[in-house]
């Protein structure tokens, strides 16, 4: 091996590698280095090794340290990171960055080291001797590093505290000496090594309906090639347990697997039912836990001790040695795609790449498929598994609408719904009551004057939260007191509209007797407190829950018979062509929590627009008639995946520097026939946190000429004068359309 040059990934938002002239020991490709970069070190990865430069000679500079004596990412590890930053056009340096945890870009070493200390020969001569003589803390020292064959300094703080001062003095005489080791695995995954089924499983899966058994038998037959799986099944249908009987499979090879899940916070039940099964480590990485933790699970990924990889949306990019299959649960869930900061990725879509390019099954399991999915179904790109039918012989629930024009409310609920509230809670049921909006109420009116209580900071009205007594920006966080009179008039204000908190009130008032619970993201801060929820539902000393989406996933709540849609037409007017797609998956999902035991369950959807056809159809055919009209629809219109998107969006401190650098990309080249560029135009929401959005759209049928332009208009994109005064991001298949 060897190379005149060395190109090196920096994380830097520069399209390029970086040229240095190589150090002694010359890395392998996937190592870090240490470099100088301006008047910074900087630690990047060895991308290539190559003969020459551009650069004239005298200006490359050597690479300063090479960190890991492996590579920290392997040749499969890069290809899928390549092919991120060419498909997002992002900068590799920051996809890189993006992929792994921070201590390690930060220089942490890639195993774990500890201390060890051993008595030298010219010590154990001197202790032969009887010294140190009147130093009865280093005779102690030294006497157990004879017997022990030298010890580890976390050992020795237990056996000996406050060793260290004992070890300075005899380590000057040269008695005894330290160096580093590779840390020794964690117990709990040292019984890694086996492939034997009986000591993989902990318990015995259960015997499996005849779909579920087709599922897992299609599945295994595509192990060690790529193949992409949509496991369309209802709630309760027994997708985990298809999951979890695959995954054994796989171990049983000898390979590891990769389980994505949307919020590790919401579906902790899925993390358990992994343990449950199985006495092989489990490696859980997401975004809650600390630089340290991350860096733990990390390693426990990379060295192949952890068997079972599960994660969120970033751990599409954890190393699993021997990969063996790729699960994605809960597929269709939003945050899978990173919509925030620079680099703009699905993981969804990046884990099917990498199946492919590993050449291993995926499974993307979901009640509620994206359409993306289902058209891939229909092109013959993915094989659909259905698990049509309940595993634990619970009927799927009724579901009805509840005309709001021509029933009477009370704080939100209609009469029929509290009467059917009535009917389940007296036949021992519990009730679950959803509404996607948290606080008290999403707006404070001055009946005199007409006055709202706006975000200073955004196009937004702030949000009532009465407990609390404040009012609070769902958007930017902004939080100010709760006026008792109107700040323009001094008439007094009054709260409009519902949120969960006030449900919860509500609800209190008409059920007095019976204990209720609420979820949202201003009662449940930590995970302790959705699991004193979750216990209180289950024990059945509550018989309400009212929340908001959070209620939504993964639980089981076997004695739930009755679920409360309190408004469903947020989504059915939008602008935004997937939020029919969106508002259909949500009353799916919602919908499923009713009667997964042995009672049938009911729906109640309450709603302006009884006539809508997205409900009718919803509601006459299931999501599959609703994927199938909405499809059609969208073929019509040209939407995605008929047609391919990119939005190039900006933010800036006016709404007019935000139009005139898109303007300005805009006008920098003609695209080609067939793909159009929509706006520039100002965000649905324009102003946010004190910034105006804006976005242009690029939109074609043809993706590989939408991604020639892209790559072409970029970099002069890059170079405008207008780009200085904006914070732009490029969006590739963005979720939202405004
Ligand atoms: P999903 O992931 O589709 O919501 P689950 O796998 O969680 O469905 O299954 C729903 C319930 O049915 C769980 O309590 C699970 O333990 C049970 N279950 C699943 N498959 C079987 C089976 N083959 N036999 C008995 N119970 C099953
Ligand atoms: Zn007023
Ligand atoms: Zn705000």
């Amino acid at each position: 091996m060897s190379a005149a040059v060395l190109r090196i990934a920096l994380d830097t938002p520069l399209r390029r590698l970086f040229d240095y002239l190589p150090p002694a020991r010359m890395p392998a490709i996937g190592q870090r280095v240490r470099v100088p970069f301006g008047r910074r070190r900087l630690i990047g990865l060895v991308m290539e090794h190559a003969d020459s430069s551009d650069m004239p000679p005298d200006r490359l500079k050597h690479v300063l340290e090479v960190l890991d004596d492996q590579p920290l990412l392997d040749r499969s590890a890069l290809e899928l990171l390549r092919w991120a930053a060419d498909y997002y056009h992002h900068p590799i340096g920051e996809v890189i960055a993006a992929a792994i945890p921070k201590a390690l870009r930060d220089g942490a070493p890639l195993v774990a080291v500890q201390e060890r200390w051993v008595a030298t020969a010219k010590g154990a001569e001197a202790f032969a001797r009887g010294e140190p003589r009147r130093a009865p803390k280093q005779r102690a020292l030294l006497s157990r590093l004879i017997d022990h064959g030298g010890a580890v300094a976390a050992d020795l703080s237990v056996a000996l505290p406050g060793w260290q001062d004992a070890a300075r003095s005899l380590a000057k005489r040269g008695w005894i000496a330290s160096c580093e080791e590779p840390e020794p695995l964690p117990q709990s995954l040292d019984s890694a090594s086996t492939t034997d089924l009986a000591s993989i499983t902990r318990r015995n899966s259960p015997p499996l309906a005849p779909e579920q058994e087709a599922a897992v038998q299609s599945v295994s037959e595509a192990l060690g090639r790529f193949a992409a799986f949509v496991l369309y099944g209802i709630t309760g249908s027994g997708k985990t347990e298809v999951y979890l009987q695959v995954v054994e499979r796989v171990l049983a090879r000898g390979q590891r697997a990769l389980v994505l899940v949307p919020e590790i916070g919401l579906t902790p039940q899925l993390v358990e039912r992994f343990q449950a099964r199985f006495t092989t480590p489990l490696a859980v990485l997401h975004s809650a836990l600390t630089d340290q933790e991350r860096l733990q699970a990390w390693r426990a990924a990379f060295s192949g001790a952890a068997r079972i990889v599960l994660g969120t949306r970033s751990a599409v990019f954890a190393p699993v040695p021997d990969l063996g299959v790729i699960v994605v649960d809960e597929e269709h869930d939003a945050s899978f795609k990173q919509h925030e900061g620079g680099f703009r990725y699905s993981a969804r879509d990046l884990a099917v790449v990498r199946a492919q390019q590993s050449g291993v099954p995926i499974v993307l399991g979901s009640a509620t498929p994206a359409l993306e999915t289902l058209q891939n179904v229909e092109n013959g790109r993915y094989i659909r598994l259905s698990l049509p039918r309940r595993a634990a012989q619970a009927e799927p629930p009724r579901v009805a609408l509840v005309d709001l024009r021509t029933n009477a409310t009370q704080g939100g609920l209609s009469t029929p719904a509290v009467q059917a509230m009535e009917r389940h809670l007296a036949a021992d049921g519990q009730v679950l009551v959803f509404l996607n909006r948290r606080g008290y109420a999403p707006t404070l009116l001055c009946t005199a004057c007409g006055w709202v209580a706006p975000c200073r900071d955004c196009d937004a009205r702030l949000t009532v939260h009465r407990s609390a007594s404040r009012l609070r920006c769902h958007h930017c966080g902004a939080d100010a007191p709760l006026p008792e009179r109107c700040p323009q008039c001094g008439f007094a204000v009054k709260p409009v509209g519902q949120g969960t908190e006030r449900i919860e009130e509500v609800l209190a008032q008409l059920f007095p007797q019976v204990p209720l619970v609420r979820l949202d993201r201003d009662v449940v801060r930590k995970q302790a407190d959705m699991e004193h929820a979750m216990r209180r539902m289950h024990s059945g000393e509550a018989r309400i829950l009212v929340g908001t989406q959070m209620v939504t996933k993964g639980h089981h709540f076997p004695n739930v018979t009755l679920v409360i849609v309190l408004n469903a037409d947020q989504g059915l007017f939008s602008t935004d062509f997937r939020a029919p797609e969106r508002l259909a998956q949500t009353i799916v999902q919602v919908a499923g929590r009713a009667g997964r035991g042995d009672k049938p369950g009911e729906v109640l959807i309450q709603t302006e627009f009884p006539e809508h056809p997205l409900l009718l159809n919803l509601l006459n055919e299931g999501y599959d008639g609703f994927a199938r009209a909405a499809l059609a629809e969208r073929a019509n219109t040209a939407w995605p995946p008929f047609s391919r998107l990119a939005a190039l969006r900006d933010s800036a401190r006016t709404a007019d520097d935000a139009l005139i650098f898109l303007r300005d990309a805009r006008a920098l080249m003609p695209p080609p026939r067939g793909i159009l560029m929509r706006g520039p135009v100002p965000a649905a929401m324009a102003k946010r946190a004190g910034r105006y959005h804006a976005q242009l759209l690029l939109e074609s049928s043809d993706r590989a000429a939408l991604h020639r332009f892209l790559s072409a208009w970029l970099p002069q994109v890059e170079q405008l004068k207008s780009a200085r005064r904006v914070r732009w991001a490029l969006d590739v298949d963005p979720l939202d359309a405004f």
